[in-house]
């Protein structure tokens, strides 16, 4: 079967090296492995990803020299499938409405409450054990809501204990995953009609995704990952998260060299080939 790449960025700043690193690999390794290199533009967030911001984003990666498929994925075009995945969790008894705002988050989890992976509290269950009749109410009255992945009930329907193939850390391997650790994840926001979690595996699927190569920083959220691909019936991609780069002398690239726009290195002067270079792709 032949692999498919993806890069998937969040146009709601200019890309940096960072970006630049992951999008590189992703190139390089559909290259080396003959497979294919797709684009998604992970603009949910449509107030902070403007059109004039992802724009500038396919612009700078084009600057780099890296070619993708046409045509590019862009999230923002596909709300009504995000909704109707998260509807159908719902159908099943796998995700609820959830009206709780942060404030009620906070002061119903109490003083030490258990944190997620992203260090946001857990979320305390307070809307779970509403009757569909009563939420429906609320939702009629036009109280504002979100609807939350019931992680418990999501974990019970599992035949098999979750796992992953891992290949960054070098040789395979198969990582058991803990998808508890971040409890009822919201699959549709209050404020924005999807979630980064739910657009990120239906989409993998959708774009026939074998190989999903990301920074280390994503690495926990694979679990989730994990768990929703299961619940949706969604084949699972291989993982590859990179650990953070390294310029040429093999040192850490330190956080602010990291997040230098690309777009400024290039108003400094830099050129590509340069870029490439100091992240060790030349
Ligand atoms: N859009 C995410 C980000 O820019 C990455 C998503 C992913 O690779 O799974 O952080």
């Amino acid at each position: 079967m032949q692999p498919v790449f993806r890069f998937a960025p969040s146009p709601n700043g200019h890309l940096h090296l960072g970006h630049a690193f992951s999008a590189l690999l992703n190139a390089r390794m559909a290259e080396e492995t003959g497979g294919r290199f797709l684009l998604r533009i992970e603009d949910i967030d449509t107030i902070r990803c403007t059109d004039k911001l992802v724009a500038d984003c396919l612009e700078d990666l084009a600057w780099l020299g890296l070619a993708w498929e046409e045509p590019v994925l862009r999230q923002s075009t596909q709300f009504a499938r995000y909704r109707a995945a998260a509807d159908d969790l719902v159908a099943y008894g796998l995700a609820f409405p959830c009206f709780c705002t942060r404030g009620d988050i906070r002061q119903a989890a109490g003083d030490t409450p258990p944190h997620d992976p992203d260090g946001a509290i857990l979320y305390p269950g307070t809307c779970r054990p509403l009757s569909p009749e009563v939420a429906a109410a609320r939702i009629r009255a036009g109280e504002a809501h979100a609807l939350r992945l019931d992680s418990r009930a999501a974990i019970a329907r599992l035949a098999h204990p979750l796992r992953w193939q891992e290949t960054g850390e070098g040789a395979l391997r198969d990582i058991p995953a803990d998808p508890a650790i971040w409890g009822d994840v919201v699959l549709i926001r209050k404020d924005i009609p999807a979630s980064y979690h739910l657009a990120v595996v239906l989409d993998d699927a959708l774009q026939g995704v074998t190989q999903v190569v990301r920074g280390r920083d994503l690495h926990a959220a694979t679990a989730i990952h994990r768990l929703l691909q299961a619940i949706l019936g969604l084949p699972a991609p291989v993982y590859h998260h990179h650990a953070l780069i390294l310029d040429e002398e093999g040192r850490k690239l330190s956080k602010s060299a990291l997040s230098t726009p690309l777009r400024q290195l290039r108003a400094e002067g830099m050129t590509a080939m340069e870029i490439r270079r100091r992240l060790g792709f030349a």
